[in-house]
């Protein structure tokens, strides 16, 4: 087998027994992205000397007989996590050429584990999009079908997985950005529980919301890749002191006695075919391996989407207001004064998206209209939050749809920003909720895009959620598909 296609505890298991080296291994990743990536455009950044560079070093300490997890292993990062003299551009203009003068904490613990940075993966500008089609600087193609996108926004990472350009990959969530493209790409992702990972050095779009997560080929990888990067950080005030349990160890167990709930609310209008029957399929899986499934209400729902669309820009608008040109990033040199300035700066260096959302914000967050906006939405965000409390009274687990149709075409939705926000109805109540979400691949469309399954769990009941996942995975064969390029 072609060593880029395995997976990180597969790599990891010739590794330590010094079969394949983490030189071949890194070269063989970069020999298939030199194969696969004009087509599939994933990346926006390669870090190949810096990466073949860490393999060498890795392949010293594996020699004195180091070798954990994910020693040698070759990620990649999503371009909104901070690499320490690593360009981080967020997909944007007004970043084009910011380098970072330290690392994003997730970064510098997978650095201390040992792991390979390949490079940083293309975005929606700042995680705006369900597309990756509002990056700055290109656009991303779904391996499974050229013509459509990836899902965003964290589409260079998933695609990069899916196309075997990395063995895994780091994303952020803020409102589905990595279970979104994890099922439109066929792979696995975990959005984990807000305050589980730490979010210093993840720039920030909508702070109440953002996590960053796994991206991989099956759930083996982001219970490892999990395991590395959770936990309490001093340097961000809102990640929670809690001890991680032993991922790994977790999936083990079975699905006996598991109670897990179909939200009924979640048979939308415009639900596809296709991606419903997958489900139902998925659900009959799950059924079969012991747990019982029953019918469950999220009655606040409905309103998931404009509630998002209020919070989120609002906090990006704040989060957004320090790119004025001052202190670093893009600069308009041809203004007369301070105030053309920050407006000629701002104007060229956010994309059409961008300036949606903090036109959107800075009104709903305006003197006068806070409460009936803001005040409003976080109020309702709290019901929405009530309607998963009630929930997980009875269930241990929820099962949903990822989105509400495979990927769509590129272009598609791009003139529409409405349709392309409710292509997030599944993924925005769990995020408003704070609770943590699992995509894994539970089977494809007739035209052989894969469609995903959502498993929705507990505040930090991120466990249980992979147990299902990797039993779900053992009984199935979808995550072993993999696209031709
Ligand atoms: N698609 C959603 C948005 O556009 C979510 C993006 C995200 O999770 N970063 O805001």
């Amino acid at each position: 087998m072609d060593l880029y296609g395995l997976t990180i505890h597969e790599a990891h298991a010739l590794l330590r027994k010094r079969e394949i080296s983490a030189v071949e291994l890194t070269a063989a990743v970069f020999e298939r992205i030199e194969e696969v990536e004009e087509k599939v455009s994933a990346y926006l950044t390669l870090a190949r000397d810096r990466a073949m560079a860490q393999a060498a070093a890795a392949d010293e300490l594996i020699g004195r007989g180091a070798c954990a997890p994910l020693t040698g292993i070759p990620l990649a990062i999503k371009d909104i996590l901070c690499t320490e003299g690593m360009r981080t551009t967020c997909g944007s203009k007004i970043l084009e050429n910011f380098i970072p003068p330290y690392n994003s904490t997730v970064v510098k613990k997978l650095r201390t584990a040992n792991a390979i940075i390949v490079g940083k993966t293309n975005l929606d500008e700042f995680g705006m999009g369900s597309s990756t089609e509002h990056s700055a600087f290109m656009l991303t193609h779904n391996p499974w079908d050229l013509t459509r996108t990836p899902g965003g926004s964290s589409g260079g990472s998933a695609a990069a997985v899916a196309a075997d350009e990395c063995l895994g990959a780091i994303g952020s969530d803020t409102g589905g950005s990595i279970r979104q493209p994890a099922s439109h790409c066929g792979v696995v992702g975990l959005k984990p529980t807000y305050g589980r990972v730490s979010r210093f050095g993840l720039v920030a779009f909508a702070s109440s919301l953002d996590q960053v997560g796994p991206l991989t080929k099956d759930v083996t990888d982001c219970a490892l890749l999990m395991q590395e990067i959770c936990g309490h950080d001093a340097m961000d005030s809102t990640s929670v002191p809690r001890p991680a349990p032993d991922y790994t160890r977790a999936l083990g167990s079975g699905l006996d006695g598991l109670v897990a709930g179909i939200p009924k609310e979640y048979h939308v209008e415009g639900l596809d075919e296709e991606v419903s029957q997958a489900l139902n399929d998925a659900i009959k899986v799950i059924e079969g391996l012991g747990a019982t499934c029953r019918e469950v209400s999220l009655p606040h729902t409905g309103y998931a989407v404009a509630t998002y669309y209020l919070v989120a820009p609002a906090e990006a608008s704040s989060n957004l207001a320090r790119y004025d040109g001052v202190r670093y990033g893009l600069r308009d040199a041809t203004s007369a004064d301070l105030m053309d300035m920050y407006r000629d700066t701002r104007s060229k260096g956010f994309g059409p998206e961008v300036q949606r959302r903090i036109i959107i914000g800075t009104y709903a967050l305006s003197a006068g209209y806070y409460e009936a906006y803001y005040g409003k939405a976080s109020q309702v965000r709290t019901l929405i939050m009530e309607d998963f409390k009630q929930a997980f009274q009875a269930c241990d687990v929820l099962l949903a749809p990822v989105a509400p149709t495979p990927a769509f075409k590129l272009g598609e939705k791009l003139d529409d920003p409405l349709s392309m926000y409710l292509s997030d109805i599944f993924t925005l109540p769990p995020s408003l909720a704070g609770i943590p979400g699992l995509s894994v691949p539970c089977g494809f469309s007739r035209e052989g895009l894969p469609v995903g399954l959502q498993i929705l769990g507990k505040h930090f009941d991120e466990e249980t959620l992979m147990r299902v996942g990797y039993n779900f995975e053992q009984a199935t064969d979808h995550h072993q598909r993999k696209p031709k390029l």
